[in-house]
């Protein structure tokens, strides 16, 4: 069976790279897909972010690696896939997550939403964190593959240089990193 990952990846962290090792345990072939989000303003381009996923995802034989600006359930029907899998770190993803599994739902009944519940050590871990992180200077090398972390840094290095805008904060993250600092 043919499990579809879809995200932001805006970057893949070891949190994601987790449900895809687990995923690939489960399902005959999973395909990670990056999506344009257009509520939120990416750090990385599709291409980047796929390209970082290609290379964090080498060691597992039946990962692919696609992007797509569309619907989730379109490109699912595209590639035949029947599962869409997707993550839970805590309770204040779940109602978002399921809200969406019901709306695909009603898009397209013979596509189920499957969740795999996060590893203890991952669960504090977004990519949003990751870029606060990184942002003020912090070594992420322990929160994301390796070739994301040098993409990051080198990302960062450039805002703090002044060639690149600061990136957009979500205020979410920035009350979690204000709780940190306190
Ligand atoms: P989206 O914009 O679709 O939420 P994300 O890249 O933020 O894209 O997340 C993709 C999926 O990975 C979601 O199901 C999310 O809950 C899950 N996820 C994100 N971070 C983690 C983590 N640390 N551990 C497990 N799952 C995660």
């Amino acid at each position: 069976m043919i499990a579809i990952y879809p995200g932001s990846f805006d970057p893949i962290t070891l949190g994601h790279l987790d449900i895809i090792e687990r995923g690939c345990q489960l399902f005959e072939q999973v395909i990670v897909v990056v999506f344009r989000n257009p509520n939120k303003k990416p750090l990385f381009t599709l291409q980047q972010r796929t390209e970082q996923i290609r290379q964090s995802t080498q060691h597992l034989p039946n990962v692919e690696v696609d992007c797509f600006d569309g619907l989730t359930v379109t490109y699912a029907h595209m590639r035949q896939a029947k599962v869409l899998l997707r993550g839970l770190r805590a309770v204040s993803d779940f109602e978002m997550e399921l809200q969406m599994a019901h709306t695909n739902k009603t898009l397209s009944d013979d596509i189920e939403t499957v969740f795999l519940a996060t590893s203890t050590e991952h669960s504090f871990l977004s990519s949003s964190v990751v870029k606060e992180i990184a942002r003020f200077g912090g070594s992420v090398g322990h929160l994301v593959p390796q070739p994301v972390a040098l993409d990051i840094h080198k990302c960062y290095a450039k805002t703090l240089a002044g060639e690149n805008p600061t990136p957009t904060v979500d205020p979410k993250t920035e009350r979690f990193m204000e709780r940190q600092i306190e």
